[in-house]
């Protein structure tokens, strides 16, 4: 692993690392859930436990998100309520990473001295380090620093970062991009992560077959956008599933998040031809149902191709559950654009959806637009997406009632004295069965569905 000596090396010459105990604080979507994984697995590596309450910890980290509103606010006040602990314990070092760390830097010290350290969404690596320099100050080494600051996009490295999962489990998930270049007019994700980078193929197909060793059936490819994935050797999003469907033992592989402007004909043949290994489950945000409101926020397709997407992939996968992501009140939506984003949510039938306000982000070109919708329409707005969405999505779960689904059994649920697992579909179900199922792929018949989740019981064998 690239970075790895680099710690290793660390620990063998700091004095600090005799490590303590560390909590991190996570917003924001899967990839931050992921950063924080590879935030503790990077700090265990230098002696640190994770903990998980802030009460017990030296370190505090704040993994921060600033896709939606109010993200810098989010942090100052979760900061603020660790004054009285750090009042208590003066060697209790702070840090604020994330996007809002990217975007803040220096700032966010200046503004609270209760914070130790921030770290941008490319400097991860650095963070034992950093720990290691900001603890410094209490043994008054000549390594110490009073606030430090590491929030540079490294241009120039290539993103060869190992996927690092502490206990995997059943079903993980593994980097394939970071960045973004798709600059949506709306989205800070460009600014705040950094221009779009590729891990090597071969380095993922190596990480996979390192977690499949480690018990891992299932795998979520992460990115901003997966399909506009290109590695150094020349493969496509395409060629990276055709190989990990041919060359892994994976029984089943999934993606998140697809853009629709690049879901072509060559990725629906590789998802075609590797059934049932690649889900039956589709994200595929469509953010407005207007042509028009498509157009001003740059996201490279029409309705119309959406639609043509969604007909693409029915073909091959007559099963296949699409979920969405949907911004209402961009700036100048009208009525009949927001009827657009209802007709089209009635039409492809999304069994579950992530719908927001919109939210001007800064940097971003659409905060800068005229015609911002006011609040209260973007509310009522919201209110009657989610209404209309509720409206269907009973149907769309009961008619699994009765059917027989094939089900990756992931673990057992201590509180509801359940196995559970999910279908290609991604849909949970609970079901009673012995512990010798976790990491099967079995038949389970649904016996009742709920908005969220289905009860199951197991077909024994014939
Ligand atoms: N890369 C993904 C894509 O293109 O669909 C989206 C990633 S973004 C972190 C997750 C979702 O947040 C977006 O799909 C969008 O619906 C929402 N989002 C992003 N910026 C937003 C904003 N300024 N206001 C409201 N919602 C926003
Ligand atoms: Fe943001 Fe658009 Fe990139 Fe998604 S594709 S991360 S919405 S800029």
């Amino acid at each position: 692993m690239a970075g790895n000596s680099t710690h290793l090396d660390l620990l063998e010459t700091d004095p600090l690392a005799t490590g303590g105990r560390v909590f991190i604080s996570t917003y924001g979507c899967q990839m931050n859930v992921n950063d924080t994984e590879r935030m503790y697995a990077l700090l265990e590596m230098a002696n640190y436990t994770p903990v998980d309450s802030p009460e017990l910890a030296d370190v505090i980290i704040i993994n921060s998100c600033s896709v939606r509103e109010k993200p810098v606010h989010k942090v100052y006040s979760e900061v603020g309520k660790y004054k009285k602990l750090k009042d208590k314990k003066p060697h209790l070092r702070i840090g604020v990473g994330g996007c809002v760390g990217q975007q803040e830097k220096g700032q966010l010290i200046a503004k609270s001295p209760l914070i130790d350290f921030v770290f941008g969404t490319d400097n991860i690596d650095l963070l034992p380090s950093l720990v290691s320099r900001s603890r410094a100050i209490d043994l008054e080494l000549p390594q110490r620093e009073q606030k430090l600051v590491e929030a540079q996009f490294q241009h120039r490295a290539p993103y060869h970062v190992e996927t690092l999962v502490r206990k995997p489990g059943v079903a993980t998930f593994v980097n394939i991009t970071k960045g973004c270049d798709n600059f949506c007019t709306f989205c800070v994700v460009p600014f705040t992560r950094g221009r779009e980078k590729s891990r090597p193929l071969q380095h993922v197909l190596n990480d996979v077959r390192e977690l499949t060793k480690r018990g891992v059936k299932e795998v979520t490819l992460l990115g901003q956008n997966v399909n506009s994935y290109q590695s150094e050797c020349g493969a496509d999003f395409a060629d990276l599933m055709q190989t990990l469907a041919r060359s892994t033992d994976l029984l089943r592989i999934r993606f998140t998040t697809s853009h629709p402007k690049d879901f072509n004909a060559k990725l629906v043949e590789v998802l075609e031809r590797n059934q049932p290994k690649v889900c039956e489950y589709v994200h595929l945000p469509f953010q407005a149902g207007s042509s028009r409101v498509l157009e001003l926020m740059n996201r490279g397709y029409t309705r119309e191709e959406y639609l043509e997407k969604v007909q693409m992939i029915r073909r091959i996968m007559p099963n296949v559950v699409f979920s969405t992501d949907i911004i209402v009140g961009f700036p100048s939506e009208t009525e009949a654009d927001f009827q657009d984003t209802l007709a089209l949510v009635k039409e492809v039938g999304f069994e579950t959806i992530f719908a927001f306000k919109y939210s001007p982000r800064p940097l971003t070109k659409a905060a800068q637009f005229e015609d911002q919708v006011p609040e209260d329409v973007k509310d009522r707005r919201l209110q009657e997406l989610f209404a209309a969405h509720d409206a269907q999505a009973m149907p769309m779960v009961t008619k699994y009632e009765g059917q027989i689904l094939e089900v990756l059994v992931e673990g057992y649920d201590q509180n509801r004295g359940n196995l559970h697992g999910r279908t290609s579909q991604n849909k949970n179900v609970f079901f009673l069965g012995s512990e010798d199922l976790i990491g099967k792929l079995i038949p389970v018949k649904i016996t009742k569905a709920f908005p969220a989740t289905l009860r199951g019981e197991v077909v024994p064998p014939q």
